[in-house]
């Protein structure tokens, strides 16, 4: 599959709008284990990229992500700008010019992307952060056939919601130590909306 400039546009389109209506809800969750900025942070960065949408997605889909990531990095001045940013510019990386979209490129763009994630951000699994999602997320998209959607959505819930009872090692909210434990972590609820919204993109429109 190819994706088109106006899919791509939509695509990208589908992702700033998820994280820009949530701004609210995202915020809160930051205001109580962290600063109470993740919701305007990336709401800043996502309204960046819609600023320059129609340049960003005249691009091919790889450097066209590369562009978000980009974005994201300049424009946001929180710890998820930089992470967010590097996950976006290294999916991009790999999917380079090449513009055959398949299973398999996603799932190695997407390991990779994680990977990267890790490096920039030096955490790992089981820290309550936006790499408790995603982790489990690229394992779930190894398994290709039919329900894939669904289960990459459901998983992506499941692991949100297991950031609530997690003590954060990571970020602004592990200076709370144990007391960061009953709530979820703001960058899992924001990065389990942005697959969503991607599945029901998916489904929906290509
Ligand atoms: P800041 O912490 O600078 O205020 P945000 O509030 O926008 O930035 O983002 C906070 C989110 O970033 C956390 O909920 C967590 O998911 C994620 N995060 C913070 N530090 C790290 C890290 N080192 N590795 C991975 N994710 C992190
Ligand atoms: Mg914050």
């Amino acid at each position: 599959m190819k994706l088109s400039t106006r899919k791509t546009k939509e695509l990208i389109e589908a992702i700033a709008h998820v994280v820009i209506d949530h701004m609210n809800e995202l915020t809160e969750l930051d205001r109580v284990i962290g600063d109470a900025d993740h919701g305007i942070n990336l709401e800043r960065g996502f309204r960046a990229v819609l600023k320059n949408i129609d340049n960003i997605s005249a691009l091919a889909i790889g450097p066209s992500l590369d562009q978000v990531g980009r974005t994201l990095v300049m424009a946001v001045g929180g710890a998820s700008g930089p992470l967010f940013g590097t996950f976006f510019m290294s999916m991009g990386k790999t999917f380079g010019e090449d513009e055959t979209l398949t299973h398999e490129r996603l799932v190695v763009a997407f390991g990779e992307a994680v990977e990267a994630l890790k490096a920039r951000g030096r955490s790992e699994a089981g820290q309550k952060t936006m790499l408790d999602v995603l982790i489990p997320v690229a394992a779930e998209l190894h398994v290709d056939g039919p329900g894939t959607l669904r289960r990459i959505r459901e998983c992506a819930l499941l692991a949100a919601q297991a950031t609530i009872p997690m003590v954060a090692q990571r970020g602004r909210a592990s200076f709370l130590g144990e007391r960061s434990a009953g709530h979820m972590d703001p960058g899992a609820r924001s990065s389990q909306l942005i697959i969503a919204a991607v599945c029901s993109f998916i489904e929906e429109r290509l």
